[in-house]
């Protein structure tokens, strides 16, 4: 009796620590799930990602996690009018580390190269890298433009033309 007593026993523990709420560093978006660090990184990818005069037409709320969701979708909205490229059901993932040097380690495991970007798209991973700190509102918008781009074609672009489209989304979101 006693050895199932102490299995059935592991086995509780095991299922109690099963639902638990979202884990604290995730947030999810309209269109997209966003993994961080910790929460020092989500506030230096907060203040890093100003918007300036475009803040009065962004939906935020009370906390940090609202207000980068906020601006996500508003940035995803705006390049998809920026590219006429619209996706309703667009669904893709962003990391944000808390240095350079995170996002150049994603880089190398994905792509065994050494880079000094501050910020990537890996389409096999349908996920965006950002450095919290260098994550700019044009650095954000040309990213998301590599998304979009991406997921609007079902071939592929070059990667030449890519980068254009990335560039034109850059250029244009401050407009
Ligand atoms: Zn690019």
């Amino acid at each position: 009796m006693k050895p199932f007593l102490s299995i059935s026993a592991f086995v509780f523990i095991f299922l109690s620590a099963w639902p638990l709420p979202v884990h604290a560093d995730e947030l999810q978006t309209r269109f997209a799930a966003v993994e961080y660090d910790n929460r020092d990184a989500l506030k230096d990818f907060n203040y890093a990602l100003y918007v300036g005069r475009l803040k009065n037409r962004i939906k935020t709320g009370d906390t940090i996690e609202d207000e980068v969701a906020g601006k996500m979708d508003f940035i995803v909205n705006r390049v998809m009018r920026i590219l006429e490229m619209y996706l309703h059901d667009l669904n893709f993932k962003i990391v944000i580390r808390g240095s350079k040097s995170g996002v150049q380690a994603d880089f190398k495991r994905l792509y065994n190269r050494d880079v000094k970007y501050i910020a990537f798209y890996s389409p096999s991973e349908n996920t965006v890298f950002f450095s919290a700190k260098n994550a700019k509102l044009t650095v954000v918008a040309h990213e998301i433009g590599h998304v979009v781009a991406e997921h609007y074609f079902d071939i592929s672009p070059p990667p030449r033309i890519h980068e254009v489209m990335a560039q034109y989304a850059e250029k244009h979101i401050t407009d």
